[in-house]
This record gives C-alpha cells, structure tokens and sequence, in this order.
C-alpha cells in the first residue's frame, strides 16, 4: 500500500497535490512519500516478529537520499552498504556505525580501512583475500573487525539475469562447497571476529521458493560449521524481496516472506539480519513528469515526456515496467508510446500501452519508481540530474537539488594546449 492517490481528480502525495510540486519545483522530479517508507519499514519489521532477534538494514543502494535515511533511522534501521560514500550518508542521517552492514564484491583497501575508523558493525566478505586483509589492517589497530562471509548457495532466484546474485557463475560470494574450509582458515586470524554467514541472491524475487532453497542450504552450512567446532551467531539473509510494478502483479507479500524465514529458521539460534532494499522504497516514489509532445507514429503515437533513461534508468537497463497514469486524467484512454527526450531508441518508457489520454503540457507519474530510480541517474545528453521531493503530510521539502548542465560543466576543464 502506498499514499499516491486521486482526490478530487487530482493525483495526490499524502496531502500535497502533484501539480503544485511541479509548479514549485519544475518536472522531471521524483516525489517520496514519507508515511509509505514509514509504512513499509514497519509492515516488514512486523513480518519478522515469529523470527526471533532480527536486525534491520536498509539496502542504501535502493534509495540513498539523506533524508530518506534519516526517516528510515527514525524507524530504527540500520544500513547495508556498499561504498564508502553510502557509509558516509548512513553516519551522515545519524544511522549508528554499530548498525551498519559493509556488503560489496570491491571494497578497497582504503575503504575497509575507512570502515574500521568509524566502527561499522558487519563486513560481509566475499572472499579470502579480502578477510586476510581486513584482519591485518584490524588487528594493527589492535581491533577484532567483526565479520560475516558472504556464501553464494547457487540457486536460481528467477529474477532478470542482472540483478541475480546468488548462482554460481555470479561474481558474488564464496562457493558454498568451499565455505567450510575458507571459515576455518579465516578464523585463525586474530584480527577478525567471524560471527557467521550472509547470502543475498537477487532482487525483485517474484518467488520465495528460490529463497527458502538458498535458506536450507544456509541452515545446513550452519549446522557444518557448528559441527566443525566453530561458534555461529548470526546469519546475514540479505534482501531481494519483489514489488508490484503492474496494476495485477502478485507478489509474495512481507508476512508470507516472514512465515517462510521464522520456518526455515527455526532452528538456528541465531541473531539474524535482513537487507531490504525495494520493498521498503519501491513504492514510497514516483517520478513526475510533463508531456513535452504527443507525436504521431505509424502505429501509435509517441507521448514524448520531459523525464528519460538518464533519469529512470530501469526500463532501459532491466526491461521494467513502470505503470504510468496522467496526474489530472480526463476519463479518456489511448494506446500510446511512452518516450523520453534522449537520443537512443532504449530511451522507452513503454510500447503500445493502453494509458490515460495525454496532451502536451499535462502531467503524468510512473509509479514504483523510488527504488533504483533517482539513485541511478546520470546526466546523459548533458540533461539536468534530476531533483527530489519529500512529501510528509501537507508539506514537502525538495531533498536533492536539480544540478543544472552548467554546474556539470563547471567542473569540466580544457587543457592549457587546447585552449585559443
Ligand atoms: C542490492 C542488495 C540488497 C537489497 O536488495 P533489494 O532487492 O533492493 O531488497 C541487499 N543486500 C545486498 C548485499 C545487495 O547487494
């Protein structure tokens, strides 16, 4: 459930009418709604109630804005990130170091190092080396860094091919055959206190027959390291959970995902710790946008919107779907082509979808956009990089600036024997 709805005819964030941001703000502008994060925050830590001592860390990647952040430590959670610059926005919105989960297949030396200073709680490794160097650079601090090694169960999460994470050939993890022996090797090293495992084996998971698989799979490597002599006290079990993006999409909701964990968790004593990402953003946003034109096409017209591929990357890059409904619509419908501005064919929103009737200067919305959305804009064809709006109640506050082509440029240079 989220709060983008009609009143009076008039798409609706909360209390604040679309047409009044982008009149504020100008369009593209993506707009989060403060009680739909709040909401999902608690739908899912309410799911996990049956499960036991459960931390909660949100997947920054999803939505890293600040002020995002901050709303969701309000909700008590903590952060999995995957940078040092995603670090820095978690400390930043006043998330505890201590809540903090380091994921990622490349984190440098210089970021375990960064990490180490501002006393994170959990590095996933995803490989040896990189727990031989995490302990050295510890235990020369005369630290212990707390650790999980992230294990790759190879299942197939039936999710796109680029956001599955969890098969053997992905380049994420550490076989789960070699697990063992790599736990034994690595909890010698004084430098490291090695608590457990973690696993996260895609995103926008339709199906959480894949899961359970991988979490079967996880509890019996638990139980091989217990017997192995070693002390296990968490399990990292990633995220990944889907999200409705069509109108009659079905997915598993977070109390059926909650049911399966407390199931295949049961008996694992442990403390566990979960990474969602886009079950709590997906639907918290959308993207706002104005029809530039409405331009005939052989077999349907083009609506051609101010918002493209440089600003919702999703379509371009995953095949998404992105349901698109006019802010004010008139009743009427028609079978169009959605596109952006750039200048590429993948610039797509949709083909040949049956949307409200549009003409140029209305205002539409693709829904579900605030996961993966803004935080993956660029500015591609020197467009602006696309602002955002936080809507609580009857107020919005804009979040992120619009940064302007010429700030861009600002920052390029001419070298000395170029210039005339
Ligand atoms: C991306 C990612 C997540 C979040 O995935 P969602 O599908 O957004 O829930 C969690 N953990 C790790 C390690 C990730 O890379």
């Amino acid at each position: 459930m989220d709060h983008f709805a009609y009143r009076d005819g008039v798409m609706h964030a909360e209390d604040v009418a679309l047409p009044a941001i982008a009149e504020a703000v100008g369009t593209p502008v993506y707009v989060y709604s403060t009680a739909t994060f709040r909401r999902h925050a608690q739908v899912f830590r309410d799911a996990l109630k049956g499960a036991g001592r459960v931390h909660l860390a949100y997947a920054i990647k999803a939505n890293p804005n600040v002020a995002v952040l901050r709303v969701l430590a309000d909700e008590g959670y903590g952060a999995d990130v995957v940078s040092a610059g995603e670090m820095q926005r978690a400390l930043a919105a006043g998330i505890p170091a201590s809540d903090i989960v380091f994921s990622g297949v490349g984190k440098t030396r210089r970021e375990l190092a960064q990490a180490l200073d501002a006393g994170i709680g959990q590095f996933n490794l995803e490989l040896e080396e990189e727990g031989e160097v995490l302990a050295a650079l510890a235990h020369a601090r005369g630290e212990r860094a707390p650790a999980v090694l992230r294990v790759n169960p190879d299942v197939d999460a039936g999710t796109h091919a680029k956001i599955s994470t969890g098969r053997k050939e992905n380049k994420f993890g550490v076989a789960i055959d070699q697990a063992v022996a790599m736990f034994d090797r690595l909890s010698q090293h004084d430098g490291l206190d090695l608590r457990g495992v973690a696993i996260h084996i895609g995103s926008q998971l339709a199906d959480l027959a894949p899961l359970e698989a991988a979490y079967a799979r996880i509890g019996e490597l638990v139980a091989e390291l217990r017997a192995a002599g070693h002390t296990i006290s968490r399990v990292d079990l990633g995220g990944g959970l889907g999200v409705p993006y069509k109108p009659d999409d079905v997915l598993p909701s977070p109390a059926d995902y909650g049911a399966m964990v407390a199931r295949a968790t049961a008996d694992w004593d442990v403390e566990l710790m979960f990474e969602p990402g886009r079950v709590i953003a997906g639907n918290a946003g959308v993207l706002l946008t104005e029809v530039i034109w409405v331009k005939p096409g052989v077999l349907n017209p083009y609506v051609i919107v101010d918002a493209a591929m440089n600003d919702l990357a999703r379509v371009a890059m995953y095949d998404a779907y992105h349901d698109f409904v006019a802010v004010e619509p008139s009743g009427e419908r028609m079978t169009a082509n959605i596109a952006g501005p750039v200048c590429e064919t993948g610039d797509t929103f949709a083909m040949g979808r049956d949307i409200d009737a549009v003409k140029s200067g209305d205002l539409g919305i693709f829904r579900t956009a605030g996961a993966y959305g803004a935080t993956m804009a660029s500015t591609y064809n020197s467009r602006a990089l696309v602002p955002e709006v936080l809507v609580d109640g009857d107020r919005f506050a804009v979040v992120a600036d619009r940064i302007h082509p010429e700030t861009i440029l600002a920052a390029e240079r001419v070298p000395e024997w170029l210039k005339r």
